[in-house]
């Protein structure tokens, strides 16, 4: 297994997570690395993760020469290289504090970034990388365009086109790339910096994380600006759906449940009593109603908006509710107010908890994610997973993963609104509702659906695969593609 594809993140579970970034660079180089190829990951050493020194370097910076130290742990069979400078990662955040980015986010990950490339190619033996969301936008760039970095390919992937790492003009001088090539046509973007433009402009192939998503973000309405970008380079762009990591997500296995609390899909006893206990945990009475989950962060992208501004119709449909997640001041507040008007409805949980995650996701009936926009989401198929009934809105990857009763009456595994509207919203929740109390068979069905999917990295890994065979020329022919 000589050959190694090299994966810098800004974040990696278990080590680091924020979100879907994080579960995707945690398990998808150990997917790649069973099918025959080797895989490494490089990641800022923020304060919280642990690892032993292997060295330091200095790295230019504008002038400047910073001094690195390195670092390595590993995850799972996956070597990780740490890049250490605490004045820019030993902090509370990991891109910002009290709802402000950090403002000098520019140099902590164009510093990362350099630091990320120049440390992989002293300590392992990269082929070729694959670069993560803007926080590693210009990892392309400077292979392709700095003497001092080497040639190699790089696959790009966006997992979230939101944000898009726009500076001033003045901060690509971090990069230490000559100006000649900071142009409309990769970096400039409308007068700014631009780092998702740097990726998706200079990698040699450009991924995101859904079918659908990769047709919506070449349209005005999806495309964040970027759309028109993402036209021109349409032929070197894909979508690959995100698989889970089956061995944390494993209602049969997962280790935040009780023995007595796991299931699988031949006796779903385990559901029900961690139903209970997540109940009574949450401080809501036990009510003989469907109980409704939802996790995430708390941001416009994930429609809270649409749980809060139809609460009251919501609350006419006598389920219970528990809701965790972090994020706007506005949302949370929104959600403890509905807690404290409906204690015996409605919990909230303003909270990051990977206990409560599971835990959710493993006792609720249903599951909500209503998002405006979605490049894959990963937890409606946790919910799958979990025989927990996903009500989405179909847009990106939510509808690639989720199959409305309209679509297949058979093949069903949850329920999916087309327009971003309260009205639709409220009316799929009490369509959800209405087959749960009154068709227990085909709720039974669509439960049995969802958890009999094959939602493994397996089929996805393959793809990136053969995405890195195409780019990186002479890779092992060890590689297994069968
Ligand atoms: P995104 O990447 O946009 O945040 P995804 O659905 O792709 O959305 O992934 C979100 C991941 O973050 C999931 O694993 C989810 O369980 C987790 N997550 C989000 N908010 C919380 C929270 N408050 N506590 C625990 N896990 C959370």
């Amino acid at each position: 297994m000589s050959s190694q594809v090299i994966f810098v993140s800004s974040e990696a579970s278990p080590l680091v997570k924020t979100g879907g970034l994080a579960d995707v660079c945690g398990s998808l180089p150990g997917e790649i690395q069973t099918l025959g190829l080797g895989t490494r990951i490089v990641l800022p050493w923020y304060k919280t993760i642990e690892g032993t020194i292997l060295g330091t370097t200095m790295v230019p910076l504008s002038g400047r020469e910073i001094k690195v130290t390195y670092g390595e742990t590993s995850i799972g069979e996956v070597p990780v290289l740490l890049v250490g400078h605490p004045p820019m990662f030993h902090r509370d955040g990991l891109y910002h504090e009290n709802g402000k980015p950090y403002p000098d986010n520019d140099r902590r990950f164009i510093l990362f970034s350099k630091a990320a490339v120049l440390g992989a190619e002293q300590y392992f033996e990269p082929d070729g990388y694959h670069a993560h969301d803007w926080f590693t936008g210009i990892i392309p760039m400077l292979l392709k365009y700095h003497e001092d970095f080497p040639n190699r390919p790089c696959v790009y992937t966006i997992h979230n086109l939101r944000h898009q790492g726009e500076f001033p003009v003045e901060s690509f001088r971090y990069s230490g790339i000559s100006w000649d090539h900071f142009r409309f046509d990769t970096a400039e973007h409308y007068g700014q910096l631009n780092l998702m433009k740097a990726g998706i402009s200079t990698a040699d192939h450009v991924t995101t994380v859904s079918p659908t998503y990769a047709e919506e973000i070449q349209t005005k309405e999806y495309g964040g600006g970027l759309e028109e970008v993402l036209r021109y380079h349409s032929d070197k762009l894909s979508g690959i759906l995100n698989g889970i990591d089956t061995g944390a997500w494993n209602p049969s296995h997962d280790s935040y449940l009780e023995e007595e609390e796991q299931f699988d899909i031949d006796n779903l006893s385990g559901k029900y009593k961690t139903r209970s206990n997540l109940l009574r945990e949450a401080g809501l009475p036990e009510m003989d109603r469907p109980l409704i989950g939802l996790v995430g962060r708390l941001v416009p992208q994930k429609g809270i908006d649409l749980v809060l501004d139809h609460w009251p119709a919501l609350k006419r449909l006598e389920a219970q509710w528990i809701v965790l997640g972090t994020g706007d001041t506005e949302f949370e507040n929104g959600l403890r107010k509905i807690e404290n008007r409906c204690p015996e409805m409605f919990s909230a949980k303003i909270m990051f908890s990977e206990r409560w995650a599971h835990r959710i996701e493993a006792g609720a009936d249903l599951f909500c994610m209503p998002s405006r926009f979605e490049p894959c989401g990963l937890n409606q198929i946790y919910s799958m997973a979990y025989g927990t009934v996903p009500i989405v809105h179909r847009t990106g990857g939510l509808a690639d993963t989720v199959i409305d009763p309209s679509e297949s009456e058979d093949k069903a595994t949850g329920f999916t609104f087309k327009k971003f509207s309260g009205d639709a919203f409220v009316n799929t929740v009490k369509r959800a509702l209405n087959v749960y109390h009154n068709q227990p068979n085909h709720w039974s069905k669509i439960q049995e659906n969802g958890m009999k999917k094959d939602f493994s990295w397996q089929a996805s890994a393959k793809k990136y695969l053969r995405c890195y065979i195409q780019q990186i020329e002479g890779l092992e022919p060890e590689v297994s593609l069968v």
